[in-house]
């Protein structure tokens, strides 16, 4: 029997004498992860299941496993929680992020930060005519906005304390056997040797190459993103021509997706159609000066509605390039006992299906209920991908569909009248 698999059983049992006495969780399983550092010299450590990654889909993962009484460690190679921008809003969808939620004993905590009114949406075309224009009632709460940071804060707050070991960026991830134990190398000098290797290490994961060795590849579409802050009082115009919730001004294969974020900032993603690394083709050079950064994506769209324009022409000085990579639609690989993925590692999309952080979240809510109901770990990763896998395929050909959609000639009026079809039900 994989030593992992003994591990598990291990767990189990313990467990559920643990919830029998005590009618509670167990505060630490006996196998639970034993790390240690002192100093500058980070001995050789074990640890039980080593999740690869803090992004939504391994915090869920974790507090999922947390609330069952199952023990987990999470290696995050960013320095702290506060280091690095979370980015905009996501919308949850009910039978996958919010559903996660659920099983995280959070849903209460989620409802009481998320927006109603985030859930407008326009859809206007290169001339300013609304093509679609959906307000929602300030009751309905299917499909909620959430600000990222707010999320991803709710959930580290909701695990124990080291839980999460900030500042270890795996660098190399070693199998002693053919079933592990896993040596995990880090920047910081660190090292483990793990049982079970979960990995939520996003896009460029360094988990998948020991499942997979599918590489992401361009989607054909860039973003820049830029941003207009504290819109409703500094910006009115803008304010109004976005809404209360999303906007997508669309057409000549480009366009500019535009989201309100709960902190008074309008978040604009600006699509092109493009060679991959082909800014400079398109006359915008990230090492010049900011108003010709801005004076050059706005040249981009001469000849759009000024009301279009002036959103770019209203950004402050943030100009991040961010080109679109997936996974091949439709990746699976041959199981194994002790490793596997769960979100963009495993099925990185582009955002147009808004799927990725949804999927991510309910693969770890998923992955920790199949280890808890499971007596090995290798049945548990079996059951749980082969669901994966399902959904993950679904969600990928939808987002590569509505990417070709969206950023085509005539963008706005067929993503209008997709709406249309899907209202009429038909
Ligand atoms: C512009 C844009 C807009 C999007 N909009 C939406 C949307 O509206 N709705 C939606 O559902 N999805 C959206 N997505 C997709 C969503 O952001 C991702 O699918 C989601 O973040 C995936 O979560 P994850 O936990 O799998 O990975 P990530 O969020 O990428 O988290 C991975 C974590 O692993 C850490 N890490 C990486 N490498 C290592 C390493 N070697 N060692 C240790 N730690 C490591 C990273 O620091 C990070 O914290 C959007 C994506 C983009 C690019």
């Amino acid at each position: 029997m994989a030593l992992s698999t003994t591990l598990l059983m291990g767990v189990r049992s313990s467990l559920r004498s643990v919830v029998l006495r005590r009618g509670c969780y167990s505060t630490s399983a006996p196998w639970a992860a034993t790390y240690r550092s002192s100093g500058r010299v980070h001995a050789m450590a074990d640890t039980g299941i080593a999740v690869i990654g803090g992004g939504l889909g391994g915090l869920t993962f974790a507090r999922v496993m947390q609330t069952k009484g199952l023990d987990v460690t999470i290696f995050e190679r960013e320095p702290s929680r506060e280091s690095r921008g979370q980015g905009g809003v996501l919308d949850l969808h009910p039978e996958s992020g919010q559903w996660a939620l659920i099983q995280a004993g959070l849903e209460a905590e989620y409802r009481s930060m998320a927006r109603a009114e985030g859930q407008d949406m326009r859809i206007m075309d290169k001339h300013g005519n609304l093509l679609w224009d959906e307000v929602s009632p300030a009751d309905l709460m299917e499909r909620p906005e959430v600000d990222r940071p707010a999320l991803r804060n709710l959930l580290i707050e909701s695990l124990r304390p080291e839980t999460i070991r900030w500042d270890h960026h795996v660098i190399s991830i070693e199998p002693s056997g053919d079933d592990g134990p896993y040596e995990i190398r880090f920047a910081n000098g660190a090292t483990t040797r793990a049982a079970v290797v979960i990995g939520a290490d996003g896009a460029r994961s360094r988990v998948r190459p020991l499942v997979n060795d599918a590489e992401p590849t361009y989607a054909g579409v860039s973003f820049v993103e830029i941003g207009i802050p504290d819109a409703e009082r500094l910006h009115i115009e803008a304010a109004k021509t976005v809404g209360r919730g999303s906007l997508f001004a669309l057409g000549d294969n480009k366009g500019m997706i535009a989201q309100r974020n709960g902190d008074g900032r309008i978040r604009i993603y600006v699509a092109f159609r493009m060679q991959e690394g082909g800014f400079s083709e398109l006359g915008i050079a990230f090492n010049e000066s900011h108003d010709l950064i801005r004076k050059a994506i706005m040249n981009q769209f001469e000849g759009w509605a000024p009301e279009i324009i002036d959103l770019i022409r209203a950004c402050d000085n943030s100009f991040v390039p961010r080109p679109l990579y997936a996974l091949p639609v439709g990746i699976s690989w041959p199981s194994m006992k002790t490793v596997t993925l769960l979100g963009d590692a495993a099925h990185l999309m582009s955002p147009f299906a808004g799927a990725g952080a949804n999927l991510a979240m309910q693969d770890g809510a998923a992955l920790a209920l199949k280890l808890f109901d499971s007596t090995d770990s290798a049945s548990a990763i079996l059951a749980f991908e082969r669901e994966m896998f399902e959904r993950a395929e679904q969600e990928a050909r939808q987002s590569e569909e509505c990417l070709g959609m969206c950023i085509s000639q005539d963008g706005a009026t067929r993503f209008a009248q997709q709406m249309s079809y899907y209202q009429s039900g038909q």
